[in-house]
């Protein structure tokens, strides 16, 4: 008889080993597919780890202190992880320090994660030919029925299938994918680009890290590597941190290697997922393009892996397991014997100290194409603030005013979405707080709400004051709907259109919003941080940051870096071949050296201060950092449990232990945080696992998330 293994999504427990259950038959069962089973009581959906034919079952059973029952059902056919992916959530876990089995199912589309055993909803039914004259006479032996249909009758269809003939069969649905056709580069790679071309190509290292302006030609040199790689036949990964991003990035590869091309990120239905999964499964699209879970395509012959921005905050997952999407790539490319590029303007700071440690291969391309860099300004808003402009200063107004005049766009980033992010009692004082979290309520005028950012709770903003009943309110702080108000007061002819989580609700609405934007349809583009990244208008000319230093203010070592990748990011907009860009960078502590040197664009000197920073604090890239968050709804049970976590890590010396602190409440959940740092990454894995093995809290009153290289602590 043989006995599975499988990994089961527990009910209760934090619990990271497999159960084993009893397989009867002759049934083929591997690694990697689904099985039904039965866990006190409860039908669940697992994920076979291991089959192994056992001689003596009351011995076996012995060894166990569980019941064996049997498997009830094998979902699949095929294993759904190949050996590579199935390795690949193995290491992951242990990495993030998170259960296998929800490894494996972020790995997945929905549709085939492991503790779902519903199937795509898009079918269709095939006509199968069982008959070898019949077969000759439709020249083939199965066809879709609708096109089987088109060359026979209904009558004379359902005589065969009646004779035995033929019969049918319902099949998943499969997505179209085109030809690859690969044409020639339009025009010719400046010197410098050809020099970073080769010297990736000469380069004997796995990992590459383009150091590029934006507007250098970045791209052009991802196409050209991706040219050789399917010429040879094998296939490339483009990754990209936004869904704004992925269609842009999908025109130029079409536009150069045909339609074999599938897409894979968050905005897809689950039948999509599905379906682009399946294309690359059965090695039917040349390239992919996609965000972050793309970095698990079912790939069959990987050559080369592109990470696009990878500085960005987007490719670290923030739920559980916490993975970062470069670590997987580059775990990836190992595997599969292929070069990953990591480009950006502004490099991870942990990415550029291991290029310029020669860990990975630095490529630096230091010139713009086809525009200039743009002239930045520093507006000291202290200044503008006593003289009556609080929101738009005045030398940016009249820049927006120029730029208008010359018919030329601008685009206004400010990353906070709402109207006002503050509502003060005008008598008392009092200011309005989330009933679910320690967050202050943004009023959204266009809704006329009050909607806490964190939880999405939300209430009508005629309210009277909880403490003193007046209904006198004050507004404080500015948000993107404020300040298209603001714009348009100071500039009532212009065209205004708004980007933000509000506005882009609907599915497809940012595309529609940025290619709108893209033909002019618009004059000015008011956004938050969505309109940053890695996006191409020709006519933007000037670019507005606002609140340039609110970033600043958050308790987050890697907050410096944050606020001076977002302004060079936004700068990045503008400028095109013939009028010179310009930024605007309002800001009130304009003696920081994270805004000084934003605004100047030198991430050399950025990088060396910001080291300094790192150096005295401990902080990554001098230290490795492991978070451990509490969160439930007893207050009392969480304290307990984060305390004695602290003592049980204080007692090693090589750890430094900081913690616990207790946060903000969110969404009903009190939480506390514990922060481990050392040098020595492995031997922090390795202790923390030991740790977690250990803790028998029921996961529904205390959850215990860990965040393994953490991005954001916030
Ligand atoms: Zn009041
Ligand atoms: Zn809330």
């Amino acid at each position: 008889m043989r006995v599975v293994s499988v990994y089961i999504e527990h009910p209760v427990m934090l619990l990271n080993s497999p159960f084993h259950y009893l397989l009867q038959g002759e049934d083929y069962l591997a690694r990697g597919m689904r099985v039904k089973v039965d866990f006190n009581g409860r039908p669940l959906v697992g994920f076979v780890d291991g089959v192994e034919e056992v001689e003596d079952i009351d011995a076996y059973q012995k060894t166990l202190d569980y019941q064996l029952k049997e498997i009830q059902e094998i979902i699949d056919k095929e294993p759904l992880l190949n050996d590579e992916l199935y390795e690949l959530g193995l290491w992951m876990s242990y990495q993030t320090v998170s259960p296998a089995i929800s490894c494996f199912q972020a790995m997945l589309p929905a549709a085939l994660k492991p503790s779902s055993s519903h199937k795509p909803a898009a079918r269709e039914r095939w006509v199968v030919i069982d008959d070898e004259e019949l077969k000759r006479e439709f020249e083939t032996k199965e066809a879709l029925l609708k096109d089987f249909m088109q060359k026979c009758s209904v009558y004379r269809y359902t005589k065969y299938r009646k004779a035995g003939l033929l019969h049918t069969e319902d099949r998943q649905k499969q997505a179209e994918s085109g030809q690859l056709r690969i044409s020639q580069a339009p025009y010719e790679l400046t010197e410098k680009q050809q020099k970073a071309l080769d010297d990736i190509e000469t380069s004997d290292r796995n990992v590459v890290l383009l150091h590029g302006l934006t507007g250098s030609g970045k791209t052009e040199i991802y196409m050209q590597l991706a040219q050789k790689v399917l010429e040879e036949g094998r296939q490339v990964l483009i990754l990209v941190p936004e869904i704004s991003l992925t269609s842009m990035m999908i025109e130029r590869f079409r536009s150069r290697f045909g339609d074999s091309i599938a897409v894979y990120h968050s905005g897809l239905s689950n039948t999509e997922k599905y379906q682009q999964h399946q294309l690359v499964r059965h090695n039917r699209a040349s390239l992919v393009v996609g965000t972050r879970s793309a970095v698990f395509m079912p790939f069959a012959d990987l050559g080369l892996i592109v990470l696009d921005e990878e500085h960005d905050n987007s490719y670290k997952q923030d739920s559980t397991p916490r993975y970062h999407t470069r670590d997987i790539a580059i775990k990836r490319a190992e595997y599969h014997h292929c070069k990953v590029i990591l480009g950006s303007a502004t490099p991870a700071l942990e990415s550029y100290a291991r290029a310029i440690r020669n860990v990975y291969q630095l490529i630096t391309l230091d010139e713009r194409i086809f525009q200039k860099l743009p002239v930045s300004h520093l507006v000291d808003m202290n200044r503008e603030t006593r003289q009556g402009n609080f929101i738009i200063s005045k030398p940016l107004a009249e820049a927006i005013g120029k730029r208008l005049e010359n018919n030329q766009q601008v685009i206004l980033l400010l990353n906070r979405r709402g109207y006002t992010p503050i509502m003060k009692c005008g008598s008392c004082g009092e200011v309005l707080t989330c009933p679910h979290c320690d967050v202050t309520l943004s009023y959204h005028k266009d809704e006329d709400k009050l909607v806490c950012h964190c939880c999405g709770y939300t209430t009508s903003a005629d309210v009277s004051c909880p403490k003193c009943g007046s209904r006198k309110w004050r507004n404080y702080g500015i948000g993107t709907q404020r300040l298209v108000e603001e714009t348009g007061r100071l500039y009532p002819k212009a065209r205004i259109v708004r980007m933000d989580a509000d506005s882009t609700a609907k599915k497809d609405s940012h595309r529609d919003i940025l290619e709108a934007f893209r033909r002019h349809e618009y004059d000015i583009l008011v956004g938050t941080q969505m309109i940053a990244k890695g996006l191409d208008f020709p006519d933007v000319t000037l670019v507005g940051v606002f609140n340039a230093d609110g970033p600043l203010n958050r308790m987050d070592y890697r907050s410096v870096e944050m606020t001076f990748d977002l302004i060079v990011q936004a700068s990045g907009r503008s400028g095109r071949k013939d009028v010179e860009g310009e930024v605007y960078v309002q800001a009130y502590d304009i003696s920081h050296y994270g805004i000084r040197l934003a605004v100047r664009q030198n991430y050399i000197a950025f990088f060396n201060n910001e080291m300094q920073y790192r150096h005295s604090g401990f902080y990554p890239p001098y230290s490795y950092m492991i978070a451990l968050m509490f969160a439930g709804k007893d207050p009392q049970l969480l304290e307990d449990a984060a305390f004695s976590a602290a003592e049980h890590f204080r007692l090693d010396e090589k750890l430094r232990t900081l913690g616990p602190s207790k946060l903000l409440k969110r969404k009903d959940e009190y939480r506390y945080r514990l922060v481990l740092k050392s040098t020595d990454k492995a031997y922090m894995l390795q202790q923390l696992w030991q740790w977690y093995d250990a803790q028998k809290y029921n996961r529904h009153q205390v959850a215990i998330q860990v965040d393994v290289d953490p991005c954001i602590l916030d």
